[in-house]
């Protein structure tokens, strides 16, 4: 796990403040995105094709309950195949995504680490200096633990437990920020996140996680199985979350 990811894009998606991770073997030309969003396709793939590279694989970290997966898209215009944890059990997945088993993408070794907490079959994806964290570390936050059998004690051995027991100077990539933070490390996690950094109890956590009085999120009955399906916008979409699948509308390439 020692290959350093050489072409490397962070690409931010506003309607759900998801980061994409666009990265790319040099000597292949071989690219993969982690966790691409529906409204922001076309933008990611001309990225890909503007360094001159082919999209072969995309990644989702979970099912996510907060934007739909552009990876069905994606692999029709562009021909890129699913990579899902194989522990969710989709029929459209193509690369079932699995604790230990690498992922290749041309030279680059992509390292998945089961990390649940935030949903059951989340992974964490560890490429030489850096992890894509997914919604189990946040930059001074995590996910939130309280659907999609998501458990603040399994979050906490993930993250105490797995993620930081990463070198200190790996860097951390999260799949949300809300406060136009980029990247953080896993020392600075360690050290100071709020809820799982320094010596904070995992009976401590639980009870922060059981508090926290978030609002019901609002899209995800329609974000789950959207994603189940590995990225369709369902019927009858409120004009409110229109944003979140505005491709339905224009289908762009015909
Ligand atoms: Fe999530």
């Amino acid at each position: 796990m020692k290959t350093s990811v050489v072409i490397f894009r962070q690409l931010f998606e506003p309607v759900s403040s998801t980061y994409t991770y666009l990265l790319g073997c040099p000597e292949t030309g071989q690219a993969v995105l982690i966790d691409p969003v529906m409204p922001a396709w076309q933008r990611d793939l001309q990225a890909v094709n503007d360094l001159g590279l082919q999209l072969v694989m995309t990644i989702d970290t979970h099912i996510h309950a907060d934007h739909i997966t552009s990876a069905s898209l994606l692999k029709r215009e562009a021909g890129s195949r699913i990579a899902i944890p194989a522990l969710d059990g989709l029929p459209c997945t193509d690369v079932g995504i699995e604790d230990g088993v690498p992922l290749q993408v041309g030279g680059l070794h992509l390292d998945p680490m089961h990390t649940p907490g935030h949903t059951d079959n989340h992974f964490a994806i560890a490429a030489g200096d850096r992890v894509f964290t997914g919604d189990a570390l946040l930059i001074d936050g995590c996910g939130r633990t309280d659907f999609q059998s998501g458990s603040a004690r399994a979050l906490y051995e993930s993250v105490r437990g797995r993620l930081f027991a990463l070198p200190g100077e790996t860097l951390v990539y999260p799949a949300h920020d809300y406060q136009g933070r980029w990247v953080s490390s896993i020392a600075q996690e360690r050290q100071r996140n709020p809820r799982l950094g320094g010596d904070r109890s995992l009976e401590s956590f639980i009870e922060l996680m059981e508090n926290l009085g978030l609002p019901y999120p609002k899209f995800i009955d329609y974000a789950v199985p959207g994603n189940r399906a590995c990225g369709v916008c369902p019927d009858g979409l409120p004009e409110a979350l229109r944003e979140y699948c505005p491709q339905m509308a224009e289908s762009p390439q015909g």
